[in-house]
This record gives C-alpha cells, sequence and structure tokens, in this order.
C-alpha cells in the first residue's frame, strides 16, 4: 500500500538535518531551469495583472489560454502540421495535478510504468486506489515489449520521454507498440523541450495518445504551477467533466500567455542549457550516457569507494544540492544542468571528490 512519500526526495533541502541558508547553495537536485524570467517579461506580466479585476474568479474553463496554447503549440510544431484547438488543451496547476486526472478517467484495475521513471505515477495511481503494474526499463534505460504486458484491465501506460530520472529519449519505435494495442498512453514530455522532439504529431493518427507538458522546465515557470494537456477532443471532455471550476489562476494564465508571447527568449534559454549540458556531458562523459534533458545520471559504481550518499554529502558540503537514489539507481546521483558558472562548480568539486578518493585509494594501496 501506500508507503512512501516521493516528495521527501524530491525536495532533500527540506530534510530537517541540514541547516543551511538556502540562497548560498547551488541547487541541481529539481531539474529546474537556472534563469529566473527577465524583469522585462516579468514587466509584461504585471501589466496584464494590473489590467484584471483580481476580485473576479478566472474563467470557468480556461477558454481564452487554452486556445492561446492551442495556436502556440500549432505554431511551434508547424513542421507537423498539427492543428488543435481549444478542445484539445486542458491547463493544470503543473502537470502533476494533470497525470491525476489521467489516471482518474479510464477504466482497469492497474497502470503500466516503466521504473526507473518519475515517482508521481505511482503516488496518484496509489492514491486512486489503481493497482501498479512495473515494466522495467531495459539495460539502456529504455522501454522494450510494454505492449506485451498490456492486457484487457490495463487502465493506462506512462511513458516519460525524456525519461526522469535516466534522462533518454525512449524510442519511438517502441512507443508506438504500444500505442497500436489501443490503451491510453500518457506521454510526460516535460523534458522534450531540450530534445526539440515530440510525439504530438501522432495525435491525429492515435486518439488513445495523451502528452503531457510543463512550463516549469523549459519555460522557467515552476514557481508559477502550469502545466498542460494535450489529447484528442473526448479525452479532454471526460477530463473537463471532473476538473474542478476555476482551477487554474488568473496569475498563471496571465504569465503563461506572456512566456508564449515572449517564446524567444524561451529559445535562447534552451538553447544556452543544451549547449551547456553537452559540455558538461563531455567533461563526465566516464560517468554519464547521452541526455536529451536538462539533466544528467551520473554513475558513481564506476568509482571505488564513493556511494551516492558520500557524494550527496560531500556535495551538500560544498554548498551544492544533487539528488539521490535508492534501489536499482543506488550509486547514482542525477544533476541538472545550471548556469555556465554553477556548472563549472560542480565539476571542479567533482574533480575534487574524484582526487580525494585517488589519493586515499592509492595511500592505501
Ligand atoms: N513530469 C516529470 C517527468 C517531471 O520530472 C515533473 C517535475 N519534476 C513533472 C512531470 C511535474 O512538473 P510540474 O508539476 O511542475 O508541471
Amino acid at each position: 500500500m501506500f508507503n512512501f512519500n516521493p516528495l521527501l526526495n524530491e525536495f532533500p533541502e527540506y530534510k530537517p538535518s541540514y541547516s543551511k541558508d538556502l540562497k548560498n547553495m547551488i541547487n541541481l537536485s529539481k531539474n529546474e531551469n537556472p534563469f529566473d524570467i527577465p524583469d522585462e517579461i516579468k514587466n509584461i506580466f504585471f501589466k496584464k495583472i494590473q489590467e484584471i479585476n483580481l476580485n473576479r474568479y478566472p474563467e470557468l474553463t480556461s477558454d481564452t489560454i487554452r486556445q492561446k496554447i492551442a495556436d502556440f503549440f500549432n505554431y511551434y510544431f508547424r513542421n507537423y502540421e498539427i492543428t488543435l484547438d481549444k478542445n484539445n488543451i486542458i491547463v493544470g496547476n503543473g502537470s502533476d495535478e494533470l497525470i491525476s486526472y489521467t489516471i482518474k478517467i479510464f477504466n482497469g484495475d492497474h497502470v503500466i510504468v516503466c521504473p526507473p521513471t518519475f515517482e508521481m505515477y505511482e503516488f496518484y495511481s496509489t492514491l486512486n486506489n489503481v493497482g501498479i503494474k512495473k515494466v522495467p526499463l531495459n539495460n539502456n534505460f529504455e522501454i522494450s515489449e510494454v505492449e506485451k504486458k498490456v492486457d484487457e484491465n490495463t487502465r493506462l501506460v506512462f511513458i516519460c520521454s525524456p525519461n526522469n530520472p535516466t534522462g533518454n529519449l525512449q524510442p519511438e519505435e517502441e512507443i508506438l507498440k504500444v500505442l497500436k494495442t489501443g490503451v491510453p498512453v500518457v506521454m510526460d514530455e516535460a523534458y522534450a523541450d531540450f530534445s526539440k522532439t515530440s510525439m504530438i504529431k501522432y495525435l491525429e493518427e492515435y486518439p488513445n495518445l495523451i502528452i503531457l507538458k510543463t512550463f516549469s522546465k523549459a519555460f522557467g515557470l515552476a514557481g508559477i504551477r502550469a502545466g498542460t494537456l494535450i489529447a484528442n477532443q473526448s479525452i479532454v471532455n471526460q477530463i473537463m467533466k471532473i476538473k474542478s471550476p476555476y482551477s487554474f489562476n488568473v496569475l498563471s494564465e496571465k504569465m503563461v500567455e506572456t512566456i508564449i508571447e515572449n517564446y524567444d527568449y524561451v529559445r535562447k534559454n534552451i538553447d544556452y542549457i543544451i549547449h551547456e549540458r553537452e559540455l558538461l556531458s563531455q567533461d563526465l562523459k566516464a560517468y554519464t550516457m547521452k541526455s536529451d534533458s536538462n539533466f544528467l545520471l551520473l554513475d558513481l559504481s564506476k568509482i571505488k569507494d564513493i556511494t551516492a550518499d558520500s557524494a550527496y554529502e560531500f556535495f551538500l558540503q560544498n554548498n551544492i544540492i544533487v539528488r539521490k537514489y535508492e534501489g536499482v539507481l543506488e550509486n547514482k546521483i542525477r544533476v541538472t544542468i545550471g548556469t555556465k558558472e554553477e556548472n563549472q562548480i560542480f565539476l571542479e568539486c567533482f574533480n575534487e571528490l574524484l582526487n580525494y578518493h585517488n589519493l586515499r585509494f592509492t595511500k592505501e594501496l
């Protein structure tokens, strides 16, 4: 049953044993965007807020922002020639909220998840009393033969691509095999902006495809809590029936509107992060695999004497927060791509960790 709280792992700085001042820490643990929205763009947002009445509720079904998001995707994915409108879009208080809705609207006694992956699929399924069938990723952290595990009791399949916490894209042909079974497939594309790909091109062909996106990562709006779901109209209608009215507040609405109107800024930001990711991966290539997201998963098992726990503590002592894992990922840490300066500090710290251990190892010999 329900015996874990993934949030405690997701936010390690909340653990009471650490009394460090977070402002002086480099937080590379939450896959956030390292840059706050620039003042010019915040000012556009403030102006929009000044023009609305905060004493009034937001639009009941968020029609205006849903249409703006649909138009934005039609433009953004113009190469795929998709034609979305508001009836294909749901907005939520972070994509976390939308994960929970997808679990509620279908029948079947279990969902399929492919660990190691984002824990919230399991968290919300358990909260909704829905069973979990685990189909682990293969040695390359790719989904494999998931379609063979789908049966008449499968409520839906969650696929995260690029996958959190491994960072890799899932093979399109494997995803298509699952889609072909007809089971609802939730493609979580929280990090897809860093891979510049999307399964959105298959929406018309596969009415069972549901895409989740977030404004928390590439768009730099984690504090605003805004996510979006893209699907065919009948799935959207079902979700609208169970969704709380007014759940998308006017501040989120106006900030999302502002950021998509200023997408040039986001695009430059994404390019910066991808560039930094490639530099850091190159420097750490002995410990990591290719990432298509804004983080790297580092395998410490290749380094004698270093455990994820000891590395985590070492970084913490040096004011850097990374994410560590248990179970199949117990020797691994996840590091978010930060600013150039932050990445440099992380790298220096990592080298220090290696030197320290090599030194000790040599001495012991
Ligand atoms: N999906 C994945 C794979 C994530 O890593 C996250 C955030 N860590 C989310 C969804 C949720 O994002 P948000 O609720 O901020 O939109």
